[in-house]
């Protein structure tokens, strides 16, 4: 399997020429483009990988079905859903357009902006603190891995260039899609897209999700089976920004994708994957990802459908 891995990544790096490292976050810049790693998880524990595994990066909109997830479980779900949609926007990710021209001014999907704003208001807790010690607590979890932490030099770059980010959170209160301090919300929102991960971090987390939430090294129920088919069907319809349907098509495998280059794949019952390659398209995927993910769901009939 390593092996080809190693020819994927091979046939397809030079995809990482074409596109552009994130940059409207400062500290996202100093990614290096020609990066290109995959880690693979599959049922039976073993883990394949090939390519940049060490390099890491932060996590950003990967973070939005984990803490979905979270706010499923901390929340009823029609309370959740009356305060975020469930259709895919085809809107760019931090588009604003819709939280005035949707009927209802709900944000589309959580999967979007918008969206996860509001899903990380809903995370429970008696304080901040505790709010942000429940969330990175889920996360090395669901990743496996204690060592998961905020990167703080690019939440603190997040936090001062956040503007669009900020102006969407006030007009969701304004609107009373959330409720309490936006500015805890935002920071707490800024850091869950900081935590730091790599590849191996995100095959972890997609094959927790592919097993229906148990935990296959423990046995530990990490979230209950509806969640889990939840989180992965938004995934589908709305993971890969407005380019999902594309790679529903060319792909067919729930996947998230984050603006720091990383995508988190999870094939039901099958395995997790984690891509890394930081040169993205104008919609916010890693191109070489992409590919290198098509690649592998053709060569293993990965597709879903
Ligand atoms: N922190 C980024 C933002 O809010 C996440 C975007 C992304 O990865 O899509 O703009």
């Amino acid at each position: 399997m390593e092996k080809t891995l190693k020819e994927i990544l091979n046939l397809n790096r030079k995809y990482t020429n074409y596109g552009q490292v994130a940059s409207y976050i400062p500290e996202l810049k100093n990614a290096k483009r020609d990066d290109l790693g995959i880690c693979i998880i599959d049922k039976d524990n073993n883990i394949y990988k090939a390519g940049n595994c060490d390099t890491k990066f932060t996590i950003q909109s990967i973070s939005k079905p984990i803490v979905l997830a979270m706010a499923l479980m901390d929340n009823d779900w029609s309370y959740v859903f009356s305060k975020v949609g469930m259709e895919p926007s085809g809107d760019p990710f931090n588009s604003i357009m819709k939280l005035e021209t949707n009927d209802s001014k709900k944000p589309s999907n959580p999967m979007i902006n918008a969206g996860a704003i509001v899903t990380t208001s809903l995370i429970k807790g008696a304080s901040v603190e505790e709010k942000e010690e429940r969330m990175l607590k889920f996360f090395r979890k669901l990743a496996n891995n204690d060592t998961l932490d905020i990167n703080y030099e690019v939440y603190k770059s997040e936090k001062t260039t956040g503007d669009r980010n900020r102006a969407m959170a006030y007009l969701l209160k304004n609107d009373g899609f959330v409720q309490g301090n936006v500015e805890e919300i935002l920071d707490l929102y800024f850091k869950q897209c900081s935590i730091e991960v790599d590849v191996v971090d995100l095959a972890r987390i997609g094959i927790n999700l592919a097993m229906y939430g148990v935990n296959i090294e423990n046995n530990e129920r990490l979230l209950s089976e509806r969640v889990s088919r939840m989180v992965k069907t938004f995934m589908i319809t709305c993971g890969m920004y407005d380019s999902s349907g594309e790679f529903a098509i060319k792909v067919g495998i729930p996947a998230k994708s984050g603006v720091g280059g990383g995508i988190m794949a999870s094939v039901p019952n099958s395995m997790g994957i984690g891509v890394y390659g930081p040169a993205l398209d104008k919609k916010g995927n890693s191109i070489a990802g992409v590919k290198v993910l098509e690649e592998l769901s053709h060569r293993y009939k990965l597709n879903i459908f």
